[in-house]
């Protein structure tokens, strides 16, 4: 077994703090990763709180993983030790159903083995990214460019690709209108990927001081959603909406900037169910749908990308000992604009 140092909850009460565990020895078809930085994720914050369900705990969360190579199994392909590698929010599925044999095995029908607060397939717990190293089996490790800052990478894992994959699905580009709803690690991500796929980009915010910040990360126009005349300007005018906003919010709102047949794409997962009214929807023959992060093979194409146009997340670097406090900032929306923690630190 390998002795593995992590920070851990060890309940949905108490703050994480110093751990140790054991992870499984490298397998004919593991890949062992010296984990370098791992990015900060809201949902890292809603499973330690068990705000979705009961977790499993002691829980390690982190599923932004970035890392060096130190070990491959004696069937691995892809990898070789001193390789740059990532993990995201997956590290198994059942390789077979057509949802797998389709690259998307986020979708897996038997459901995908998350990084961690899950029970892999040998039935152990799964721990995440907030510890020095992981194992996980070569199918579900990525490359990652030497081109690009490698802490700035981390949040690919996880706010990259979870909105790369919906702009991709729906074809959002050249000619859309696209409104980013929230700007934190997903929503600024959104809106690089939405600027670089050619779409016209309005970011919908919370907070007016962000608006610098929007129009850097390229994006176009700037709502602040509390401002009603901002909002009226902006009413039926939007093919698609990316909404990645973590807590209670006020959906019709926001449909009701849709225009006819507009799509409203919820990618934040707020615990508590969201309120849809019909007639927030049949009167435009809108959508509300739903993403969650990409399956393998579209997160090395978003990263190949992201290495191809030079796109990193943009990120505030802390040490792990830090990491109560950055959740505090993170749910009052003051994260610029995503945590990566420096895993020299642990
Ligand atoms: P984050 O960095 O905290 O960003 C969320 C942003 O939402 C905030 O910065 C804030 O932006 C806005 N916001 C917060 N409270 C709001 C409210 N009450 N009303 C309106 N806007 C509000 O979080 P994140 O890491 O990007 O994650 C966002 C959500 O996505 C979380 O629920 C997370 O669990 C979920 N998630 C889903 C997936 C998936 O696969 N679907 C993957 C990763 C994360 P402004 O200041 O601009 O308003
Ligand atoms: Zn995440």
């Amino acid at each position: 077994m390998i002795q593995t140092k992590a920070y851990a909850a060890q309940s949905p009460e108490t703050d994480l703090a110093p751990w140790t565990f054991e992870r499984r020895d490298v397998g004919a078809h593991d890949v062992q990763i010296e984990i370098l930085f791992c990015g900060v994720c809201h949902s890292d914050l809603h499973q330690i709180r068990n705000e979705w369900f009961p977790g499993i705990f002691p829980m390690v969360p982190g599923h932004e993983i970035v890392g060096r190579i130190t070990q491959v199994g004696d069937h691995v392909k892809k990898f070789a030790a001193g390789d740059l590698a990532g993990v995201g929010c997956m590290v198994d599925s059942c390789q077979v159903c057509y949802n797998c044999k389709d690259g998307l095995e986020q979708y897996c029908v038997e459901g995908n083995t998350q990084t961690y607060n899950n029970l892999g397939r040998d039935g152990v717990p799964t721990y995440g990214g907030y510890s020095n190293t992981i194992v996980v089996r070569e199918e579900f490790v990525v490359s990652v460019s030497d081109k690009l800052d490698l802490a700035a990478v981390a949040p690919l894992l996880c706010a990259g690709i979870t909105t790369y994959s919906p702009l991709k699905y729906w074809g959002v580009g050249k000619g859309h209108k696209l409104a980013v709803v929230g700007l934190g690690g997903l929503g600024h991500m959104g809106v690089k990927f939405g600027v670089a796929f050619g779409a016209e980009v309005t970011v919908l915010s919370t907070s007016p001081a962000k608006e610098a910040d929007a129009k850097a990360l390229g994006a176009h126009h700037f709502v602040v959603t509390s401002d009603e005349e901002q909002l009226k300007a902006v009413q039926g005018s939007f093919d698609y909406i990316l909404d990645t906003v973590a807590a209670d919010h006020n959906i019709p709102l926001y449909l009701s900037l849709l225009k006819t047949n507009g799509t409203h794409i919820l990618v934040g997962a707020p615990p508590k169910p969201l309120e849809i009214p019909a007639f927030a929807l049949i009167p435009g023959r809108k959508s509300v749908s739903g993403s969650t992060i990409g399956g393998i093979a579209e997160t090395q194409e978003m990263l190949d990308f992201c290495a191809e146009h030079n796109i990193v997340s943009d990120i505030e670097l802390i040490n792990i000992q830090d990491i109560n406090q950055a959740y505090e900032r993170m749910v009052k929306g003051d994260v610029r604009y995503r945590f990566v923690i420096d895993i020299a630190s642990l």
